[in-house]
């Protein structure tokens, strides 16, 4: 099945917009696009010029990085942008949905809001693991994309590999799966999580979001890819900016994605991962948290007997977390990057003063 036959039918047909440097030829005098033909004030080689609109050399890095073929990648503006072209490409307004499994990543639910989809919903368990079953069951004919955020933002665990597969076999014709690995690099080598992006080629329904953001330590510099069935990946190029990528970004990603980037990057997650272990250890004994939610990430969900406390007493102590009571299930939980290990002393030096001070309050005078 040709996985675009999901896609709306006007964006299947359209004619994109054809930029001036996609049709430049060559030469070597550039009059064709209104550029300015001085070097850029600020410096920066060849800034004057509009960038190249798919850039050969960080698409190779890139393929090569999650062993998929060139024209299975899209390189965007973070995964958020991967999240848009899809929404937009493949959901009608006022016609087609997209499936999500709360508590999960906003963005799913922001862009479908955007583009007029509705948000179908098949939560989590209570043990924040996905009901593979409930998602199908809930998948309606409307229902174009599936969203499976693995390992999940804000809870933090992940979906065994075999799961994946079975939701991507039982949508086949019926919806696309993304998967949503923001994380993935930061999972248990030996988890039954793990990626899923060699399984691209054999389901061609199948999408998986990665970027550079969170392991890659590049969340300023802004790339993230869509790798899927080339035929998904034309289709969103269709709908694309013209110009997706600054050059600044490509050549500071280049940078990151050396040999040396790369063994610095997986000495970070080892150090991270360890740090996870320490954090969930200490956290677990102190007296005002009250659960610590297993992670395959760079973050815990805490639960805290007072987070609205802890929050607080964090902030007074400089350490800024993310509150995410907003979250089904997650009304007392509050979500702790795992930082260098000195700002994670400072987390756990901080709550257990709070826990000391609680405790002696609540003793009788
Ligand atoms: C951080 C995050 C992203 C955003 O990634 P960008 O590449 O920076 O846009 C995507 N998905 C999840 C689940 C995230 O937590």
């Amino acid at each position: 099945m040709n996985p675009v036959d999901l896609a709306r039918p006007e964006i299947r047909a359209l004619q994109p917009y054809s930029s001036a440097r996609m049709e430049a030829p060559s030469g070597d005098v550039w009059l064709n696009a209104n550029e300015s033909p001085w070097p850029p004030l600020g410096g920066g080689n060849g800034w004057n010029r509009y960038p190249d609109p798919r850039p050969a050399a960080l698409t190779e890095r890139l393929a090569k990085l999650y062993c998929v073929e060139p024209d299975q990648m899209l390189i965007g503006r973070g995964s958020d942008e991967g999240i848009d072209l899809l929404v937009r490409a493949f959901c009608a307004a006022g016609r087609d949905a997209i499936l999500i499994s709360p508590p999960t990543f906003g963005m799913y639910a922001t862009c479908a809001r955007v583009q007029g989809a509705a948000i179908v919903e098949a939560p989590l368990d209570a043990e924040f693991k996905l009901d593979v079953d409930a998602v199908l069951a809930a998948t309606t004919p409307a229902v174009k994309l599936v969203f499976v955020c693995s390992p999940n933002n804000p809870a933090g665990a992940d979906v065994p590999r075999a799961e994946i597969l079975r939701l991507a076999a039982a949508l086949e014709k019926r919806a696309l799966l993304v998967v949503d690995e923001a994380y993935v690099e930061f999972s248990d080598p030996q988890g039954d999580g793990g990626s899923v992006v060699d399984c691209v080629g054999k389901f061609a329904n199948l999408v998986v979001l990665r970027t550079l953001s969170k392991a890659w330590a590049l969340a300023g510099v802004r790339v993230g890819s869509v790798l899927a069935d080339a035929r998904v990946i034309a289709l969103l190029r269709k709908i694309m900016p013209p110009y997706p990528l600054p050059v600044p970004c490509v050549e500071a990603a280049l940078r990151a994605l050396s040999s040396d980037g790369e063994r610095t990057m997986r000495e970070r997650v080892a150090l991270t991962r360890s740090e996870r272990r320490r954090m969930r250890d200490e956290l677990a004994k102190l007296g005002c948290v009250g659960e610590v939610l297993p992670s395959q990430t760079n973050f815990l969900a805490v639960r805290f007997a007072d987070a609205g406390a802890a929050s607080a007493a964090l902030l007074a102590a400089g350490v800024v977390v993310r509150d995410v009571r907003r979250y089904p299930r997650l009304g007392d939980a509050l979500r702790v990057s795992i930082g260098t290990p000195a700002e994670n002393d400072r987390v756990l030096e901080t709550l257990r003063c709070l826990s000391v001070a609680s405790e002696r309050m609540g003793l009788p005078a």
